[in-house]
């Protein structure tokens, strides 16, 4: 008999008429002859209502305490199901994440699955129960042999689902949730969003992790990494929703490790690129749209694209072409700046080193290790771009044999996983938007006047990953009024903002001189498409959809599939349907 793991959100469970409608889906299911493991979340918004509970009595309570309260919420819903289903006769067994034996990391609110100890679960399965499991939570046994409750993050019954899924080699793993699947953007902001009936693992971690609450991005990781087949439903309609496809090989699966396998799987090299920098540009919306249309136009593909935080009303943007663009885009170049003012320089003898794997940004320390490497090799980082499955740094062509072996030294990367100059395959079929996500809980925060050596950007993100704060979006520019200086802006989440005081000041006290300087409140759009690497001009149309909206573009990075625009918190909506028009996603 085939196992299936079904998963069913917070508004799937909302009230007890929902949980009963559950119980007869299950039913059916079950009576078609399967064997079924289902996960569960807290009902409706009781895991917001429990944290509120929370914060009325202490702003920082103790993660170990919010823990054992948050998790909570999934144990209500695991109970009534199994009343409900036993009521109907089919027996059922409800069961927490440590009586399941979901081991985790012993780290409290974003602690990371380890191993599902599947005996006990399996047994209930071959006796003829329906398991129901609490999502969101683990256990892991402390250095006194007592068990501590953990939970995986907010969001984490997916990756509980999928954790599952896999340690139990089930057929397929199921989300049921208040969509009919994975949508081109999301539903409530744009009503015509349309249902995508397969998506990349690839696509789909860049989604998530910049906002697409529709999947955790450590479910999506795990999928991806094991091959476990993954679906996303409606839980009102009988529909086939939306398959997550992985490209990899499936990995073995690591036992004591989870979801500690390899996050690095590849180093990859582009030389001969050329830095150029557009600097003091008029602030104002249909800049970027401006630029980038000139060049697309000229037919130049542009790789990176950063535009930094300003503290005057002019504007920085950086970006890297191929050197046999150069002279095409100097012409450019020319152009725009006798149009709009400003000065530009070029650097030649550039590469382009990156790191490619899946979760990259989710464990903050990875990124930090690139930067370490680097800096351990003596190595200056001029750019960096930062995604959840890539990781790129412009340093000078000169250090480049210097820099692949230190880096696939950390890695652990063979001569097989090293791409010098690798030449892009046309996919035609790939759009190069997919999708679009926006995360409204970011802020946008600087380090300003930072001595321009190498190391500096390793020290910060660093101490953050130390902290266990989430960090996106790095952006690194070298401003042209102050020599020898350099900003770094990136965006976290609020919560990690309000966590990372401490960590804040522990970094200022290394590099005198530098303040922090925290941002207003900002919106992250982003789209994400797998053709967006092999198709010149995306980035122009993404930033000419936000200029005809009159909206102006705060901060912008890019890595290969997705290109990330910081807006202000009060057009988000409004740039997330522009986009979508634009792209004509609804069709
Ligand atoms: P659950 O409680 O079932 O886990 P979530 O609220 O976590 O549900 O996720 C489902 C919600 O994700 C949808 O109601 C939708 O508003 C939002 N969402 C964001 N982006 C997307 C997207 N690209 N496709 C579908 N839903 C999305
Ligand atoms: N109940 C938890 C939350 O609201 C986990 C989840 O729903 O996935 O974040
Ligand atoms: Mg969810």
């Amino acid at each position: 008999m085939s196992l299936l793991i079904k998963k069913f959100g917070g508004t799937s469970v909302g009230d007890i008429n929902k949980i009963k409608k559950i119980a007869q889906q299950i039913i059916e299911s079950r009576e078609i002859g399967h064997d079924i493991v289902i996960v569960v979340s807290a009902m409706g918004d009781s895991t917001d209502n429990l944290s509120e509970l929370a914060k009325s009595i202490s702003k920082n309570p103790s993660k170990r305490d919010f823990d054992m309260l948050l998790s909570t919420g999934e144990q209500v819903t695991i109970a009534l199901l199994s009343i409900a289903l036993n009521e109907f006769g089919v027996p059922a067994i409800s069961m927490t994440g440590s009586q399941v034996g979901i081991i985790t990391e012993s780290v409290h609110g974003k602690a990371r699955i380890l191993d599902i100890k599947t005996e006990r679960i399996k047994d209930y399965i071959n006796q003829g129960f329906v398991v129901i499991v609490a999502g969101f939570q683990g256990a892991y046994l402390s250095h006194n042999g007592s068990m501590e409750i953990t939970t995986l993050g907010r969001g984490g019954s997916d990756t509980s689902a999928v954790a599952l899924a896999t340690a139990l080699y089930a057929e397929s793993c199921e989300i049921y949730t208040d969509v009919c699947g994975v949508l081109t953007t999301d539903p409530r902001i744009v009503k015509n969003a349309k249902l995508l009936e397969r998506i990349s693992c690839e696509e789909m971690l860049e989604l998530a992790s910049v906002g697409a609450s529709v999947l955790h991005p450590r479910a999506v990781e795990i999928a991806r990494n094991y091959g476990t087949k993954l679906y996303v439903k409606s839980s009102e309609k009988e529909q086939p929703g939306t398959l997550l496809e992985s490209e990899i090989e499936p990995l073995k699966l690591n036992r004591g490790g989870l979801e500690l396998t390899k996050t690095v799987n590849s180093l990859e090299i582009l030389q001969n690129q050329v830095v150029i920098a557009l600097s003091n540009l008029p602030d104002q919306p249909g800049i970027a749209a401006e630029i980038f249309e000139k060049l697309s136009q000229a037919k130049i593909n542009v790789d990176l694209i950063i535009q930094a935080t300003h503290e005057e009303t002019r504007n920085d943007i950086t970006f890297t072409v191929a050197e046999e663009n150069l002279q095409e885009a100097i012409k450019q170049c020319d152009l725009i700046i006798d149009e709009l003012g400003g000065t530009y320089s070029f650097t030649q003898n550039m590469s382009k080193l990156s790191i490619q794997g899946a979760g990259i940004m989710g464990r903050p320390s990875v990124s930090a290790e690139l930067f370490e490497t680097l800096s351990q090799a003596n190595i200056n980082v001029h750019l960096i771009a930062t995604s959840e499955i890539k990781v790129s740094c412009v340093i000078d062509i000169r250090d480049i044999n210097k820099a692949i072996r230190f880096v696939s030294d950390k890695f652990k990367l063979n001569s097989n996983q090293i791409y010098m100059n690798p030449s892009k395959k046309i996919r035609k079929e790939e759009p190069e938007v997919r999708g679009i996500a926006l995360d409204k809980n970011q802020v946008q925060v600087s380090f300003r006047n930072l001595p321009d050596k190498p190391g500096v950007a390793a020290s910060i993100c660093l101490s953050l990953a130390e902290s266990n704060l989430i960090f996106d979006t790095i952006v690194q520019s070298e401003r042209s009024s102050k020599v020898n200086k350099k900003d770094i802006s990136l965006t976290m989440s609020k919560e990690d903002r309000n966590n990372a005081d401490e960590t804040f000041a522990s970094i200022l006290k290394k590099l005198p001189g530098s303040r922090i300087e925290d941002g207003p409140s900002i919106a992250k759009v982003s789209a994400v498409g797998s053709g967006m690497a092999f198709k010149v001009g995306t980035a122009g149309k993404i930033f000419r959809a936000l200029a005809n909206q009159k909206i102006n573009i705060e901060m912008i990075a890019t890595s290969e599939i997705r290109t990330s625009c910081i807006v202000l918190e009060k057009d988000c909506d409004i740039a997330v349907k522009a986009i979508h028009d634009f792209f004509e996603l609804d069709k």
